[in-house]
């Protein structure tokens, strides 16, 4: 799948606008909530309807998804508004339904993504089926190759009309985010697969009303193809993530406001001040990396001393109070603790490694 320039570029093709505007209730609930949410979503940007109609929950006794029964629903959304159903399949048994019932647009979630067999058995349902489109969550857990791993076996059983969706990572630290949105990883794939299209999911990423905008906003920044949304007409009431959902009235001023940035401009004021940005860039992530190189020589002269003296590797007193003094520094500096935290972390990690394998690095 790597560099294949086949991928059509279904989103021009399906005149389904850009960006992507996909809202919906987390959950499809009942044919009225359905129809009346539907409604008030139309008259904007939106053209896709999501609704989760077998739902993935952590914990058993939740409320798992109405079902097929849903499906319905979801046709006559699309006669009576022409959005486009969005849902989830997670098993052989969802797809064969959904496709019964004319569901043209289908994602795999993030629970589903990070499960291979799971993939495996969802991409051999949809095999032939080519005018889909199927959209793949990066996996709950933050790893690139099995969420291009997921991607690629939905590719091999011949659907081309793919696309991916960021709906954020489960990490083990508390963060402000429901999951945490670690950028760098679907800026990865993008780079890899510029052809596929990438949607942000704010609503998982945040899992409460107030940071929805900010994130879909820096998606937009990053040229990302589009956004979904959950929205609900009675969001307090919803029987799933109600916190993170908005009400269509919300949802639309929401998509009103978020900017839509050109990729290009020819304008040479502008030309020149970003070449002149991204020259200073370049100039400071190359003292960086000197840097980082200089402190892991210093780093293996501090194995080789530990070794002699046949000293532990780690330090714990010594590696706290430099967690203090960066923590403080990300303070005096605008800077996240967060991310200064992980840059140490990483740090450490690698300042350990270097030192046990020190003098093997220095005899090759
Ligand atoms: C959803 O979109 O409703 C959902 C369950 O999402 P995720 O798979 O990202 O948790
Ligand atoms: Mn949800």
């Amino acid at each position: 799948m790597k560099n294949n320039r086949k991928f059509r570029r279904w989103l021009d093709d399906m005149k389904l606008g850009h960006p992507l505007t996909i809202a919906g209730p987390c959950s499809a609930e009942s044919r009225v909530q359905v129809l009346e949410t539907a409604k008030k979503l139309t008259g904007g940007r939106v053209t896709v309807f999501r609704a989760g109609v077998w739902k993935p929950r952590t914990k058993p006794g939740n409320f798992e998804g109405v079902g097929e029964i849903a499906l319905p629903w979801l046709r006559e959304v699309k006669k009576e508004t022409g959005l486009e159903p969005f849902i989830e399949v997670a098993t052989p048994y969802h797809v064969e339904k959904a496709l019964a019932h004319d569901i043209r647009m289908l994602w795999i979630g993030a629970r589903t993504s990070a499960n291979p067999f799971a993939v495996q058995e969802v991409a051999e349902a949809l095999q032939g089926n080519r005018d889909i489109i199927v959209m793949i969550k990066n996996p709950v857990n933050p790893d690139l190759s099995l969420w291009i791993g997921a991607v690629e076996r939905i590719y091999r059983a011949g659907i081309e009309n793919l696309g991916v969706i960021h709906r954020g990572f489960s990490v083990y630290q508390q963060t402000p985010y429901r999951n945490k949105p670690k950028w760098q990883i679907p800026l990865n794939f993008k780079r890899q697969f510029p052809d596929i299209p990438l949607i942000i999911d704010p609503s998982h990423i945040c899992g409460r009303r107030d940071c929805i905008f900010d994130i879909a906003q820096m998606a937009l920044d990053l040229q990302y193809d589009g956004v979904m949304i959950e929205s609900h007409v009675r969001p307090d009431e919803a029987w799933s993530d109600a916190k993170q959902q908005v009400s269509p009235e919300t949802l639309h001023d929401i998509i009103r406001r978020l900017m839509v940035r050109k990729p290009e401009a020819e304008e040479d004021i502008y030309r020149n001040k970003i070449n002149a940005f991204r020259r200073h860039i370049d100039i400071i992530d190359d003292q960086l990396l000197e840097l980082l190189a200089e402190r892991m020589r210093v780093v293996r002269n501090i194995g080789k001393l530990k070794r002699a003296q046949n000293i532990s590797l780690l330090q714990p007193g010594r590696w706290n109070k430099i967690i203090e003094k960066v923590t403080q520094f990300a303070k005096d500096h605008q800077l996240s603790e967060e991310f200064i935290r992980s840059i140490y972390t990483a740090i450490h990690e690698e300042s350990l490694w270097q030192q046990k394998n020190g003098k093997k690095i220095e005899e090759d």
